[in-house]
């Protein structure tokens, strides 16, 4: 019998995975979120699978944190090559995996799942996908730089892991609840015992999201990264203020909704070089799609699809 098929929706949800219509190209991929329509990951993952000539799509789906199980058991059934998540089920996907990259078990979140021979696999492309942007933005590899990271959840323990991995100069973890960050430069702590001289600054440190300790400490870094959701809403402030940015700092701001972010516009002001978090989106999506197909993502194409020509 010949298969019937639909349009595709802008939003999927667990009902529809429930009682799955196929569409054409059939849904093998794609991003579980709560929120999710702001996700521009459909938009660079379809653009890739048409240009490889990959017979499949990728979908947004709105599923809920109390869906996640029933949602997550249903694309083994539905034969997916496998999903992003987004907020809120990066931490909580953890329990529901067979298998997991190192990586995820240090960082304690995954933001890929592939179904491989049967099953659910964890991994985890955030740091090397910022690592792969800062490159990419300000023509220099971590090992180079001396880094403060704000924020301590999901998004900062991925680049705080990839800094320490790649031997940075200097990490500055800063938090607002400092505990979280005392604990993640805890975690750290082997891979900054070896021998780089710096002065009087230690290689590790945890500090508080205040004005006063940020201070003291930004004439020692070279990297500030926004790793905290601060500026994804409008009228959001800059995670710290201008007047703490100099000149000689790069600003990185993981956050993407806009082209000038609060803080981006804060480093302009303060004539610092500075960038928002698009090249990580794609990159860290280009590196999702290696995992799905083993082979080269076309990345150029996926950029062009997030409206960057650069
Ligand atoms: P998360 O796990 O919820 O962590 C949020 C972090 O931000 C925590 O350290 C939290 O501090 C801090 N924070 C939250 N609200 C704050 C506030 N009002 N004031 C001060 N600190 C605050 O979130 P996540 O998954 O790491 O995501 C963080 C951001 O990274 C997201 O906004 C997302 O846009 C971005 N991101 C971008 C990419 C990309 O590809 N460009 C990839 C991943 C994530 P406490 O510990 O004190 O609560």
């Amino acid at each position: 019998m010949k298969k019937k098929y639909v349009v595709a929706k802008d939003i999927y949800t667990l009902a529809d995975l429930q009682t799955w219509h196929d569409v054409d190209p059939p849904i093998r991929l794609g991003v579980f979120g709560d929120p999710v329509e702001h996700s521009l990951s459909p938009q660079m993952q379809n653009a890739a699978l048409k240009h490889c000539k990959i017979d499949m799509q990728y979908a947004r789906f709105h599923i809920l944190p109390d869906e996640l199980r029933q949602a997550v058991g249903l694309i083994h059934k539905l034969e997916f090559v496998g999903i992003n998540l987004t907020i809120p089920h990066k931490i909580s996907v953890l329990e529901l995996l067979e298998a997991a990259e190192d990586n995820v078990k240090r960082i304690g979140a995954v933001n890929v799942v592939k179904v491989e021979g049967g099953k659910l696999r964890g991994f985890n492309t955030d740091g090397r996908g910022f690592a792969r942007a800062i490159r990419e933005e300000f023509s220099v590899d971590l090992r180079d730089l001396r880094v403060m990271i704000l924020g301590a959840g999901g998004a900062a323990r991925a680049i705080a892991l990839q800094c320490a991995k790649e031997n940075c100069e200097r990490l500055v973890i800063t938090n607002r609840s400092i505990e979280k960050a005392q604990k993640l430069a805890d975690e750290l702590r082997d891979f900054f015992a070896g021998p780089k001289v710096l002065g009087p600054v230690a290689r590790l440190q945890a500090i508080p999201l205040e004005e006063a300790a940020i201070r003291f400490q930004i004439g020692n870094v070279d990297l500030v990264v926004n790793a905290t959701p601060i500026g994804l809403n409008r009228g959001d402030p800059s995670p710290i203020p201008a007047r703490l940015l100099a000149p000689h700092v790069m600003v990185y701001d993981t956050i993407y909704s806009a082209e000038r972010t609060p803080f981006v516009s804060a480093a302009i002001e303060a004539g610092a070089r500075a960038t928002n978090g698009l090249s990580m989106l794609l990159h860290q999506g280009a590196l999702a799609f290696e995992i799905w197909f083993q082979r080269e993502a076309p990345l150029e194409v996926m950029r062009k699809a997030l409206g960057r020509s650069d």
